[in-house]
């Protein structure tokens, strides 16, 4: 049992936090208010290498391993929890498509340019009456040739708007149900595919999530990622990786909050004293501590596990679970130490309380994560 970081992962995370704090932290108030996501960030994160972080070295990335992606991951969303969600579609869920499930071929073409980010990736699953339910989805890729014939509409997608690549689930086979699912590559300007309607979101404005429209949209056969009917496990098993990067930006939303809380319970004065010298304020920045303590090393110990090569499912599940449910309890925390200032645009806790209520419900809401844990508790 070691607690402790190597140098290696120690300097990552001081350098992501260096990067968070001078360039992200700085501008994500303005990006929330514009409703817009900061692509010159995500461009200079790009040619920084965090859009390659976990991409192995021979495809242009940096080959670092799990924990180091969490740690960054963390350092990002403690300075802007949107512009870390792209971060983490990235490399969780579109890099590590490619790198589990893609043919040579297919890692060759597209890993390159997502390290750089000069290719932004999307992940495309959600369905207007398909959620949590993903086997229900009903946007079919039918063969026809050389071709799967893609019809259908995807909702809620992150990255949507200004994405160049999306990895799309589909119904190749609509009898088999949830195992005549497959994933398969679609480049934004394919014809047959246009984007639909922007949402509109409470927090993590600094995301672009879209609507995905697809009529009669043709992709070669060779853009099946992995085998046909194999869609499901894929992803399945992607959003198990998703759920660590999920936990560590949670655990970047928790950190921050008890942060802005700390500083300001030592400047605020009330009664003639700063109101951390009272106990009922020192209890719940204590209880804040602990909290994020426990999200840090369960993300810590998810990131660990998938490193080892072990299995990891109930790990990341629990983390994401325990890491969003701190985000939202401390960000609350954190506005109450704030009182009204807490409740003000001014203040960073507001936008933190809005981008925390996000982790609880996408890569699998938290009554989901209860489903895989007990599941497993359960299992025999
Ligand atoms: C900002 C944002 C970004 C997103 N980005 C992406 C993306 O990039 N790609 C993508 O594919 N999707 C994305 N999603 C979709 C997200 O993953 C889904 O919203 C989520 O999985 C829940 O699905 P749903 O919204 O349809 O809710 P539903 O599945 O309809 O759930 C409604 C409620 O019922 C509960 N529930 C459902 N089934 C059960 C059950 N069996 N037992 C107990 N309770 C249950 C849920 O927990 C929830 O409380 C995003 C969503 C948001 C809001």
């Amino acid at each position: 049992m070691d607690f402790m970081l190597t140098d290696d992962q120690k300097m990552i995370r001081d350098t992501a936090k260096e990067f968070s704090d001078e360039v992200l932290a700085v501008e994500a108030a303005e990006y929330d208010e514009k409703d817009e996501p900061n692509l010159s960030a995500i461009k200079k994160l790009g040619e920084l290498g965090y859009m390659g972080i976990t991409i192995p070295e021979k495809y242009g990335g940096a080959g670092l391993d799990t924990i180091s992606y969490a740690l960054v991951m963390e350092q990002m969303a403690r300075g802007c929890a949107a512009t870390a969600t792209t971060i983490s579609i990235q490399l969780s869920l579109v890099a590590e498509g490619f790198i589990k499930y893609g043919s040579e071929e297919q890692r060759k073409k597209y890993l390159p340019k997502l390290a750089t980010g000069e290719v932004i990736g999307a992940f495309a699953m959600t369905e207007p009456s398909a959620g949590s339910d993903v086997g229900s989805m009903t946007t079919s890729g039918v063969k026809k040739g050389d071709d799967y014939v893609i019809n259908g509409t995807k909702t809620f997608i992150t990255n949507g708007g200004f994405a160049d690549l999306f990895l799309l689930f589909v119904s190749t086979d609509k009898e088999a149900g949830a195992k005549g699912l497959s994933c398969l590559i679609v480049e934004k300007d394919t014809p047959g595919f246009r984007l639909g309607k922007k949402e509109v979101k409470m927090g993590i404005r600094a995301t672009d999530t879209r609507e995905l429209i697809f009529e009669d949209c043709k992709v070669p056969k060779t853009n099946l990622l992995g085998e046909e009917g194999k869609g499901m496990s894929i992803g399945l098993g992607l959003l198990d990786g998703g759920r660590i990067g999920i936990a560590a930006q949670a655990t970047g939303i928790a950190q921050r909050a008890l942060e802005e809380a700390t500083s300001y319970s030592k400047e605020r004065e009330q009664f003639g004293r700063p109101i951390c010298k009272f106990q009922a304020i020192q209890f719940m920045l204590a209880d804040m501590a602990m909290r994020v303590d426990a999200a840090r090393l369960l993300t810590l110990r998810s990131a660990w596990a998938k490193d080892a090569g072990k299995p990891f499912s109930l790990e990341a599940a629990t983390a994401k679970l325990y890491a969003s449910e701190t985000a939202n309890w401390v960000a609350d925390k954190a506005l109450q130490i704030h009182g009204g200032y807490g409740y003000m645009k001014e203040y960073v806790v507001e936008r933190l309380f809005r981008d925390a209520r996000i982790t609880e419900i996408y890569e699998g809401t938290s009554e989901i994560q209860r489903l895989v844990i007990s599941g497993q508790l359960l299992k025999d």
